[in-house]
């Protein structure tokens, strides 16, 4: 809890981890490339096997650069970048355009193009920048496939056709391994992050329990299955003297008498029971459609005993008994959703108006 709010601490905490990921990273990265160099070193006259030297040693410099950079994180990933086309543009000027190396280009614009449809990465800067990287990728696609077929190159090294056919297997598979990782990876991501804005849409952040818009949604489905001989019920649920409970402890502990409170009114509810915050110290329970409305009654009844029973603990030391007031109504043909809602917050304030902790319901 504590490093949680020391925003410093936790900042560093992420930016630690961060770092050894990256260096993990950076440790593969190296190892390819010095097993490239049995295959480089094996074709003559050697010059991928020089070329992919100054690779190996640009991973070892990273390993300096990681560790003693604040700003590690992008400008690796961008340096990581710029190593990896310049590597690639080598290979396909020595071996030639009929070993597929230029794959390579496509393979790392197409991990650009996810900016274009993401909705949090939409800026614009962002966005030109990305257009930027991606036009240098195809203008440099094209210039090798123009270069490599009509320059004579002086370092080129076209390998006989048995190797360019072993190149051109493992640049594909790699090819299209790469990119299907990079869907499944992307794919999981988006799913991740819709499920977070789908909690934060409709789930209150401190209790856990539906907003008020779930309740809505909830409301507007219940409202389409209710007829006059079975409608949906609801309870508006206001706590008493909570302004007293801030006061008094403040407003953190309020906090945790709130979720407390929501654990208490959510915990073992029948079929057919919604809780939601309504707002601030409020909550809504609705019953569905199914649900009798005096077996309904029932269990709000029990919901204001269990609070009024209950000692809330907080601080080593610290503890407040809470008691709720609830006004309960029930759907009848013609009421909207506003209607019903109305009637039970009048309901509530009969109960708050003739000595709160107790349920008025019409
Ligand atoms: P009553 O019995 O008439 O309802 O009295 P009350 O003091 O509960 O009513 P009032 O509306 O005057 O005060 C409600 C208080 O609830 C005031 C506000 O500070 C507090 N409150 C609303 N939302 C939160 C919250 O998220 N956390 C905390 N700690 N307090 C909240
Ligand atoms: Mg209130
Ligand atoms: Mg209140």
């Amino acid at each position: 809890m504590e490093q949680y709010y020391d925003k410093n601490s936790y900042r560093k905490k992420s930016m630690e981890s961060v770092r050894t990921q990256l260096l993990k990273d950076n440790a593969y990265l190296l190892g390819i490339h010095l097993f490239l160099s049995i295959p480089y070193v094996l074709l003559s006259p050697h010059h991928m096997a020089i070329i992919n030297i100054f690779s190996i040693l640009f991973y070892l410099a990273c390993f300096i650069f990681l560790k003693k950079s604040n700003h590690a994180p992008l400008l690796y990933s961008y340096l990581v970048l710029v190593e990896i086309m310049i590597h690639d543009i080598f290979c396909v000027l020595i071996f030639g355009w009929a070993c597929e190396f230029q794959l390579w280009i496509i393979t790392l614009i197409s991990t650009f193009i996810k900016d274009y449809i993401t909705p949090d990465k939409s800026e614009k800067h962002r966005k030109r920048f990305v257009s930027i990287i991606v036009g240098i990728g195809l203008l440099t696609f094209i210039s090798l496939y123009f270069v490599t077929k009509y320059v004579k190159i002086p370092i080129s090294d076209y390998p006989s056709s048995s190797v360019v056919s072993v190149f051109v297997v493992i640049n594909s598979i790699i090819g299209f391994a790469g990119m299907s990782a990079f869907t499944t990876i992307f794919v999981q991501q988006m799913e991740y992050k819709y499920t977070q804005l789908h909690r934060l849409a409709d789930y209150d952040q401190l209790t856990g329990l539906g907003n008020r818009y779930n309740m809505l949604d909830i409301l507007a489905e219940e409202e389409k299955k209710s007829t006059s001989a079975a409608g949906y019920s609801v309870a508006m649920i206001d706590i008493d003297f909570f302004k007293k409970v801030n006061d008094t402890y403040g407003h953190n502990n309020g906090d945790i008498v709130l979720s407390d409170l929501a654990n208490l009114l959510s915990f073992n509810l029948p079929e057919g029971i919604h809780v939601g915050r309504w707002g601030g110290e409020e909550f809504l329970v609705i019953s569905d459609y199914q649900v009798n409305y005096s077996d309904f009654l029932t269990l709000l009844e029990q919901l204001r005993q269990r609070v009024s029973s209950h000692v809330f603990v907080f601080g080593s030391e610290n503890t407040v008994h809470c008691t709720i007031s609830l006004g309960a109504a029930k759907y009848e043909e013609g009421l909207s959703i506003q209607d019903v809602i109305q009637h039970a917050d009048d309901n509530l304030y009969k109960a708050k108006k003739t000595g709160r902790n107790r349920l008025v319901a019409s």
